[in-house]
């Protein structure tokens, strides 16, 4: 049984995952920031599809948040062997000249330093250098990373930049220590992200556009960060892993 922790499982990409991995048996921490009936909701569909789930809340942008969330998955499991840093914002879509330094900062603190915080945090108790027992960290970018998501959310499309950047150093980094890190760039993927972006439809809008003629779902990002986790993927690391539908 893997012990996984994965950001931001409430809702979308990470809840899918969450259901996913614990149809395979595993024991998942259900990270969240607010939406605590979403959590819960997402615990009890882990714990209907054979695993453990247990919600944890907490900021990823926080870094007391961030420890004490991986000491309480670590408590709860008996140790951790995957975590899925997950978790990400976008803000309204905008021009980069009417963007507000105060959504410039949200974005990357949530984004950016949420991100290397939470793979800080896996990065020093996973290693075996470290007294860890190895395992998988899978983190979420986009392929925004690559388009730059002109007009709409530059400022996101740099985050995931630098997350991508964080895939290919960290995962160089620990590949000595039994610790393999990917990142997994979707496309669009129908999610509440884009009502949170001021846009609820934008999903079927620019899923037209995309090669294989629709939006992705939750559940096929889920089954490419279930094999990353998995052994199945032993001899991938530091790298970057498009799922956008020919985008
Ligand atoms: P979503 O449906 O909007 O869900 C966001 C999740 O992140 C929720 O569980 C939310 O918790 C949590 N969250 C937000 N801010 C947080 C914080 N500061 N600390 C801890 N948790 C936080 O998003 P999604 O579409 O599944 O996106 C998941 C990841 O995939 C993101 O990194 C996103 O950038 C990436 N992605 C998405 C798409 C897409 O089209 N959907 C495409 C490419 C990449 P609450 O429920 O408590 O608010």
């Amino acid at each position: 049984m893997k012990k996984i922790l994965i950001t931001g499982a409430s809702r979308g990409i990470g809840r899918a995952a969450a259901i996913l991995c614990a149809s395979r048996g595993w024991a998942v921490g259900v990270n969240y920031v607010g939406n605590e009936a979403a959590a819960l909701e997402t615990v009890a569909a882990v714990q209907e599809a054979g695993g453990r789930g247990l919600a944890i809340k907490g900021d990823v942008a926080c870094e007391r948040d961030v420890i004490a969330m991986f000491d309480r998955a670590a408590d709860a499991f008996g140790g951790l062997d995957g975590v899925v840093v997950n978790a990400g914002i976008v803000a309204p879509a905008s021009k980069l000249a009417d963007m507000a330094e105060a959504r410039l900062r949200h974005i990357f603190e949530v984004n950016i330093l949420g991100a290397y915080l939470c793979a800080r945090e896996a990065a020093r108790r996973l290693p075996l250098d470290r007294g860890g027992q190895g395992g998988s960290i899978v983190l979420i970018s986009s392929v925004a990373s690559r388009t730059g998501s002109p007009f709409e959310y530059v400022d996101y499309a740099g985050s995931k930049g630098a997350v991508d950047s964080l895939a290919l150093g960290l995962g160089k980094e620990l590949a000595g220590q039994g610790v393999r890190v990917n990142a997994v760039r979707p496309g669009v993927i129908e999610t509440d992200i884009h009502a949170s972006g001021g846009e609820p439809g934008r999903a079927q809008r620019i899923g037209l556009t995309v090669p294989i003629g629709r939006a992705g779902q939750p559940q096929e990002i889920a089954e490419a960060i279930v094999w990353l986790l998995s052994d199945a993927s032993s001899y991938m690391t530091g790298s970057l892993l498009d799922l956008a539908g020919g985008r």
